[in-house]
């Protein structure tokens, strides 16, 4: 191992204590990056790694308000601006009562290297807060979202740092947040926030973009290997925005799709999942995956354990729900029961164990979150180029480009896992191709 990286690593740790996920992030890019310093020690210029891993700015602030039944209500807001080396600041926001500094930093560490991999101009950061969104009334998140955005719209704007939707933020949240910000800055500032309603500035496609992104990127990762989806049976964990619509390409494509789940537990359907069953729970009821059992036939399992869904044989899994939801007891189930791809559709839901065991395990491929999801903000971008443009794409316009920027990341990784000696490395691919675009712009533009 390259001394300074070892050096390098220790460091950062020591510097971020007590943030596990952001260290987890951390070192698995940093134990990439050896061959590169081998070939390239310019990249150790201006100390260009150990600022790569320190976010350009953090910000921490209150958020009170109060919910419908009359009560004070206090949260925290995070907005974590990591790296604007190839653009303005570009991430979700994460509304869950897990959200910490340690995650927001984890996460927009991530979609730096992400978002360089789009080939777009975009830079990474990312958000959220601690607010529980289950459970509330339309009125307690409007509240929310208008004491969340008081604060947030001091530190964003089209040319600055652009939030989009993520785990418990979706079009109606986004609504509620674009108004307060039009209100208070007198502004129609479209290219402010991304994932907006079609009538008022979204992109068609912006809902279905992360889960059809980690499809082409599945498929592609099969084809390298002859493969195609047709006929190929598929585990999906979560029953979000990117599980649902990466559920709907795999059975376009032909995918039998056997699994889904929520954060109350799993469903087993041998028939294949019925998509408008889950949608209208999921989507339009906002209910527990439960239901889909009770509504759905005999045949279909309901387990409480929500990793059950790990435990079926299938040829591509699909993890799509949380970070480190699947642990290396369930990679290497899905390993003896005859798995040939995984692709991260949530962002980290591998364990670092389970990632490993999948990286070394012969004739299984590891397609990583920053590749496989990037999908999701690639057509942000696309929604941004639009807003800026004054212009409205079609549906089959914007899904050809959205497919064509993941079928380009996917090449950019193999290219790049080939060039330094392990061709279906794509962790190795995408971290390197990912950071050295940024490095570059960063060496470029001098110790800022
Ligand atoms: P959503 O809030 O739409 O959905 C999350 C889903 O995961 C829900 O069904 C939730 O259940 C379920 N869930 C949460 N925790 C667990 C768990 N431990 N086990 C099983 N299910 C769980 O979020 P998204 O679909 O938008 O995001 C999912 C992942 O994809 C996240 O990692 C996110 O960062 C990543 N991602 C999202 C992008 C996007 O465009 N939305 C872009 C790139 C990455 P419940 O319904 O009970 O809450």
């Amino acid at each position: 191992m390259h001394a300074t990286i070892e050096t390098l690593k220790n460091d950062v740790l020591a510097r971020n204590a007590g943030e596990p996920e952001f260290h987890q992030a951390v070192v698995e890019v940093l134990d990439s990056l050896a061959p590169v310093l081998e070939t390239h020690p310019e990249y150790l210029d201006q100390d260009v790694i150990r600022r790569l891993c320190e976010p350009e700015r953090q910000v921490i602030f209150r958020v009170p308000w109060i919910d419908s039944k009359g009560n004070v209500n206090i949260n925290r807001g995070y907005r974590v601006e990591f790296n604007s080396a190839l653009g303005p600041y570009k991430g979700g926001l994460r509304f869950h009562p897990t959200v910490n500094l340690g995650i927001v930093k984890f996460l927009g560490f991530e979609q730096t290297f992400k978002n360089s991999l789009t080939g777009l101009p975009i830079g990474g950061g990312k958000g959220g807060s601690d607010f529980d969104p289950h459970g509330r009334s339309d009125r307690d998140i409007m509240a929310f979202c208008q004491s969340f955005m008081t604060e947030l719209y001091r530190h964003i704007g089209e040319y600055t740092d652009v939030p989009a939707g993520d785990i418990g933020v979706g079009t109606r949240e986004i609504g509620y947040m674009f108004g307060q910000y039009k209100r208070i800055t007198n502004r129609f500032e479209s290219g402010v926030l991304t994932g907006k309603g079609l009538s008022w500035g979204g992109s068609l496609v912006r809902p279905e973009a992360t889960g059809y992104g980690t499809i082409f990127f599945a498929r592609e990762m099969l084809a390298t290997q002859g493969e195609d989806f047709d006929g190929k049976r598929v585990s999906v964990s979560g029953s979000g925005n990117v599980a649902i619509y990466a559920i709907e390409k795999a059975q376009e494509l032909g995918a039998v799709v056997v699994t889904a789940s929520d954060s109350k537990g799993s469903i087993y359907d041998p028939d294949g999942i019925d998509l408008d069953l889950l949608k209208q729970i999921k989507l339009k009821e906002r209910g527990r995956i439960s239901e889909y059992a009770d509504r759905r036939s005999n045949r279909v399992e309901f387990h409480e354990n929500r990793n059950d869904v790990w435990q079926v044989p299938v040829d591509v899994a699909l993890p799509c729900a949380t970070q480190n939801e699947l642990d290396v007891h369930a990679a290497q189930t899905l390993i003896n029961n005859g798995l040939r791809v995984v692709a991260e559709g949530a962002n980290m839901p591998l364990t670092a164990d389970a990632a490993s065991l999948m990286r070394e395990t012969e004739g299984v491929l590891f397609g990583p979150a920053k590749a496989v999801n990037a999908g999701g903000v690639a057509t942000s971008a696309l929604e941004m180029q639009q807003n800026a443009s004054r212009d409205r794409w079609t549906f089959d316009y914007t899904e050809t480009r959205l497919e064509e920027i993941m079928v380009d990341v996917h090449e950019t990784c193999r290219a790049t896992a080939q060039e330094y000696g392990a061709p279906s490395d794509y962790v190795l691919g995408a971290n390197i191709a990912g950071v050295t675009k940024v490095v570059d712009a960063m060496i470029a533009q001098g110790l800022v």
